[in-house]
């Protein structure tokens, strides 16, 4: 019984009192990165299993260890996705839309699935906000993508996230590196974890994201890939640099960052947060120049990112970051008997359908709990209606804030004083928030 009334570990309620929370990043997100181009895609939540092996790397966490993978009733392997780019790009494919003008510009709102250890900004299932550009093999790409996240973070006025970029090259010179590394891992061999020593014959890289504190302690000491990147790397690097510089995006060059999947060329990035403990990395992407070509497509590079959603709430939460909060109901229109309660309903209709948001009585309670009900939820006025004010078309409207009351006309001018008072409400926020802002907020 106790599986009824659980969701399954790893995977949670977004409930009512968060949601609008999770609207207000979508839409910042969705409406900066159209300013910058990008359009939203939707792929399904699942693909067949081998996009993922493809795309992903057969070597990585994701695909060794973390796939919900199943075989369906038509006796296909099907794979919840575990990230977003795989999803896309075969929908790019599959649909012709690199024939378009380039570059391609997509950015998406998903769910991802991985078999991970549940903790606090780890999950089964997670979301991700995530933007992926083809076609352009340019640094000023690069520095576009980076700029777009860079751009989102400061919209959504969060502070202390740090970029953290590196470069790993191209595949000519991610073999020297390789050799370094297998070189490096070889003499250590006897203190590296399973999965590692495997690593070690097919994806040497692979052993300097391991998790395990032996293997990442050993990483430390190993070769960086920056010293065995080629000259057009090199310079492909230099360019994303100076470019960000100008933009005035600050970051620092981690050697240290090579990524989780296996499809990374060149640039590489992190925005880092030191407050939300140990899974700090809120937002990550790169290049993946042989990306498309390995999936079946014409040679096209590309890149992206994916900001994982938890982690920027949990990151807003602990700053205390200031939403926009949802309306509040405007007007509660209680009611005494039949006639009251039908007229209620009228005219919660007719005020509805001009974008009033009211509300009116729905379960037959007495006046003193529909009026408990209406201080519940926050309305900002209330009415009640009985015998007297349908006869008289007249009613007493209150000010739940105030206590203020005002006579009105049902049918003239209560349509004016909502008009009214919400313009009046508005204005004193407005001034508030004017009042509370920093003039150096103003010039930023
Ligand atoms: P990590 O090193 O934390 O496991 P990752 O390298 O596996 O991250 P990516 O595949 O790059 O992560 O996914 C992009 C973003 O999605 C991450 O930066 C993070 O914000 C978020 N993310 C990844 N895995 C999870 C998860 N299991 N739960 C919540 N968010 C996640
Ligand atoms: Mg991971």
């Amino acid at each position: 019984m106790a599986l009824l009334t659980k969701a399954p570990r790893g995977t949670q309620d977004i409930l009512t009192k968060d949601s609008y929370k999770w609207k207000f990043i979508e839409t910042v997100a969705l409406e900066t990165s159209a300013l910058f181009g990008f359009k939203e895609i939707r792929t399904p939540t699942f693909e067949h299993t081998e996009l993922f092996c493809r795309s992903v790397g057969d070597t990585t966490d994701v695909v060794q260890k973390e796939m919900y993978t199943f075989t369906d009733k038509g006796d296909r392997s099907i794979t919840l996705k575990p990230e977003g780019t795989a999803g896309a790009v075969r929908a790019a494919l599959e649909n012709g839309l690199l024939n378009d003008a380039l570059p391609l510009k997509v950015s998406y709102l998903t769910s991802c699935f991985r078999y991970e250890k549940p903790q606090a900004g780890r999950l089964r299932e997670f979301h991700q906000f995530g933007v992926e550009m083809l076609g352009s093999q340019s640094p000023a790409a690069d520095a576009e993508v980076i700029g777009l996240a860079n751009e989102i973070f400061k919209v959504l006025q969060l502070k202390n996230l740090t970029l953290e970029i590196n470069s790993i090259g191209c595949p000519e010179c991610r073999a020297k590196y390789h050799t370094a590394l297998k070189e490096y891992f070889e003499i250590k061999k006897s203190e590296l974890c399973e999965t590692c020593l495997g690593r070690l014959q097919t994806n040497p890289m692979r052993i300097l994201d391991c998790k395990s504190a032996v293997c990442s302690a050993i990483a430390k000491e190993a070769p960086i890939v920056l010293d065995y990147i080629c000259e057009e790397c090199s310079e492909h690097f230099d360019g994303v640099k100076k470019r960000l510089d100008l933009m005035g995006v600050e970051y620092t060059v981690n050697p240290r960052i090579v990524r989780g999947l296996d499809y990374y060329t060149k640039t590489v990035f992190e925005f880092i947060s030191n407050e939300i403990g140990a899974q700090g990395t809120v937002c990550g992407g790169g290049r993946y120049d042989g990306l498309v070509e390995h999936l079946g497509g014409q040679k096209t590079p590309g890149l992206g990112f994916a900001m994982g959603l938890e982690r920027l709430l949990l990151l807003m939460a602990n700053q205390g970051t200031e939403l926009p909060k949802p309306r509040d109901c405007e007007l509660y229109i209680a009611s005494i008997g039949e006639q009251a309660s039908l007229k209620a309903s009228e005219l919660t209709a007719k005020l509805r359908s001009e974008g009033f948001f009211i509300e009116c009585d729905t379960m037959g309670r007495s006046v003193k709990a529909q009026m408990k009900y209406a201080d519940k939820i926050g309305a900002k006025m209330s009415m009640v209606l009985g015998d007297s004010e349908i006869e008289s078309g007249k009613a007493n409207i209150k000010d739940m804030e105030s206590g203020e009351i005002k006579q009105i006309d049902l049918d003239g001018d209560l349509m004016d004083v909502l008009y009214e008072t919400g313009l009046e409400r508005a204005t004193k926020e407005l001034e508030q928030k004017m009042g509370d802002m920093d003039l150096s907020d103003l010039l930023n």
